[in-house]
């Protein structure tokens, strides 16, 4: 290291040479510009911008001069460290996208295992008519018996199914199931509805929902107790050729409600695109009865907007009786949630059903 202090330069100083090394230049603001006389500055380190200034209060200056070997050699000395660091990151990044992989790939083929091993069973949950007391349906919802062993909840599978198009093959077995158990127990014999979930993209998509139409057909369950609801949660990638779908469906007598009304993707531009007559109220709306939340508002406004149009609408979470007592006082009275019942197993609803009836 080189210290010139200025305006006097040591002679001792003026002479030190040496490679790699850096020259500080201690000078004062009233000399910043002035040229600097190295005598034996081979390296014209003085002649070089300086890599750092720094000017502090009282007028003296620091700069910093630095050779660019010694900035090469830096470089050089750090190139097997980055080297490792680099690998380091790289092959966590690699194991973390390794894993998901796996992860999607192993879910991906337990699925298709599932779907040839019938693991997908349907669980009923009643909707009941409040004002009447009576059972008005039931909604299907998939419960996946792991291995017949081990119970796993829709929202660990459903969003990569979704995804995936590998939700058309659980629907399908879902539907087999359902319509082969209630006919067992002749709910054809009833006016009380089957409500399926499906997805935008199964709506889309005429060719499957032929297969569906046929597979209701071939049952003893007529069509017009059969209601689908697509959820909100995903959007529609063509609206018209839904729309078509939809007018097949109903052609049909299969009416088709729209799922978490006001929670995600457009509501009412789909109500009116696809002209429905139901609607169902999400379980966050449901629950702000009886809180301050602002949601609250959202609720009174989706049942104003619903009584205007016409609408049937039903109320999914219904966990307590204030929260029945306003939806019904607010004119919903079709209601579904744990305070009436969970979701239930194919025999245990049968009981629910058969204790339903005798109240009547
Ligand atoms: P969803 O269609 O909004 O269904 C209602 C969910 O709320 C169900 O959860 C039901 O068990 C739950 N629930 C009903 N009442 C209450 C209540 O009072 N309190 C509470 N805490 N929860 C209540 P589940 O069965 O876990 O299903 C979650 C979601 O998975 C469903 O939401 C639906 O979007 C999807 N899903 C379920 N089955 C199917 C299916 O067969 N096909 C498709 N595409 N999606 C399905
Ligand atoms: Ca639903
Ligand atoms: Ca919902």
């Amino acid at each position: 290291m080189s210290i010139y202090f200025e305006p006097r330069i040591a002679d001792v100083m003026r002479n030190q040479y040496c490679d790699n090394c850096i020259l500080s230049v201690i000078t004062t603001l009233d000399n910043f510009d002035k040229k600097i006389y190295f005598h034996n500055d081979i390296n014209n380190l003085s002649k070089l911008p300086p890599l750092n200034i720094k000017v502090f209060n009282n007028g003296v200056v620091l700069k910093n001069h630095v050779d660019p070997k010694l900035l090469s050699v830096i470089s050089m000395d750090l190139k097997p460290l980055l080297f490792i660091v680099g690998a380091f990151f790289g092959m966590i990044v690699f194991l973390i996208v390794n894993y998901y992989i796996k992860r999607k790939l192993s879910l991906h083929s337990l699925i298709l295992k599932g779907i040839t091993r019938k693991e997908f069973i349907p669980y009923y949950q009643p909707i009941i008519d409040v004002y009447k007391n009576e059972m008005y349906g039931c909604e299907v919802l998939v419960r996946w018996w792991f291995n017949g062993k081990e119970l796993i909840l829709p929202d660990d599978f459903i969003p990569y199914a979704e995804n995936s198009g590998l939700i058309i093959n659980i629907t399908d077995v879902l539907l087999e199931k359902t319509l082969m158990q209630l006919s067992s127990v002749n709910w054809q014999d009833s006016s009380a509805i089957i409500s399926i979930n499906m997805i935008p993209g199964q709506l889309e998509d005429k060719q499957h929902m032929r297969e569906v139409v046929d597979l209701i057909i071939k049952s003893s369950i007529s069509p017009k107790q059969i209601a689908f609801e697509i959820t909100e949660r995903m959007s529609f990638s063509d609206l018209d050729k839904a729309a078509t779908v939809i007018d097949y469906l109903k052609a049909q007598g299969i009416n088709v409600k729209l799922d978490d009304a006001g929670t995600g993707y457009g509501s009412f531009s789909y109500i009116q695109h696809f002209n429905l007559q139901s609607l169902k109220i999400d379980k966050m709306f449901v629950d702000t009865i009886g809180t301050h939340d602002h949601k609250l508002f959202v609720l009174d406004s989706i049942i104003a907007f619903g009584k205007k149009a016409g609408m049937e609408m039903i109320a999914e979470g219904v966990e307590t009786k204030q929260q029945s007592d306003y939806l019904l006082q607010n004119g919903v009275y079709l209601q579904q949630g744990f305070y009436f019942s969970e979701p239930l197993k194919f025999e245990q609803f049968c009981i629910f059903v058969e204790q339903n009836k005798r109240k009547h």
